[in-house]
């Protein structure tokens, strides 16, 4: 058993989707408060009236500076401090690098890695403030582990998370504050069910486990990750794969 996390406040980017929403249903259950951001309005909106609990929401684009800032000022204004930021929105299109404009890589760059730098230098001064803090990064197998074609930008952002992580954690520790990531592997969203269910079970076939992830996997572990317990965890990753950056099917 977790020392609780209730009344804890924590910010899940790209909360309104997805694994996003699964860590902040997770944290919520716990009865944490939670903020999500992102840029749609409307799901915004349904995922704060789906997810019970105490749950909010912030309009904020991840790659923009000053989007950032202010959300976690208001944020921190409205919880009482930042102690926990889960730093999960992200993209995926997928280009060929022959087909692949620049500008599509410099977006995906900036929404997927740019994002993480930014959420972790808006919340330094509420860690630095409380003496303690948690980060968690969302990563992938994708980049890290293995490629994927149309993946180029999107494996590049992944694995640039991890080179962040590294001299982050060195320079959070000061604060009392850590920061890991969680390294999905095929995890079960709403994106995902557009592909049929010949390709889901195809997919769930190669997993060791023989099943895909369930976006409360993701949750469960950031949630360890962002808990008293780990509290000398710092600079890691946590693969929630099913066996999958094993190499076996
Ligand atoms: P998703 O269902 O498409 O959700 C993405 C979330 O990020 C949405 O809430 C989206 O909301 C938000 N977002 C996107 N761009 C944003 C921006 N510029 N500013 C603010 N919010 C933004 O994606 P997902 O599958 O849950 O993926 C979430 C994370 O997990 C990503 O980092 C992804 O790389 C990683 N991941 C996913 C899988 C998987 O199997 N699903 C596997 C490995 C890693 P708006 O578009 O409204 O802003």
């Amino acid at each position: 058993m977790l020392t609780s996390i209730k009344n804890k406040s924590v910010i899940v980017t790209g909360g309104s989707k997805g694994i996003g929403r699964g860590i902040a249903s997770v944290f919520a259950s716990q009865g944490a408060k939670v903020t999500l951001a992102a840029r749609g309005e409307e799901a915004l909106k349904a995922a704060t009236k789906a997810i019970k609990g105490d749950v909010r929401y912030e309009l904020c684009d991840v790659a923009d500076w000053d989007s950032v800032r202010a959300m976690v000022k208001s944020t921190a204004n409205a919880q009482g401090g930042i102690d926990i930021m889960c730093a999960n929105a992200g993209v995926f299109p997928q280009t060929r690098i022959i087909d692949m404009d620049p500008a599509q890589w410099d977006r995906v760059m900036a929404t997927n890695l740019r994002s993480s730098f930014l959420a972790v230098k808006a919340c330094i001064p509420y860690f630095a403030k409380a003496g303690k803090g948690r980060v968690v990064l969302t990563s992938s197998i994708t980049g890290p582990i293995t490629g994927f074609p149309g993946w180029a930008h999107y494996g590049a952002s992944k694995a640039g998370q991890l080179g962040f992580l590294k001299t982050a954690a060195l320079e959070l520790a000061r604060y009392n504050t850590t920061i890991n990531a969680v390294m999905p592997g095929n995890i079960f969203t709403e994106g995902l069910q557009g592909l049929g269910q010949q390709y889901l079970d195809a997919m769930a076939a190669s997993i060791p486990l023989k099943r895909l992830g369930a976006v409360e996997d993701i949750g469960n572990a950031a949630l360890f990750l962002a808990s008293d317990e780990a509290s000398y965890v710092t600079g890691q990753t946590l693969y929630v794969c099913g066996g999958r950056s094993l190499g076996a099917g």
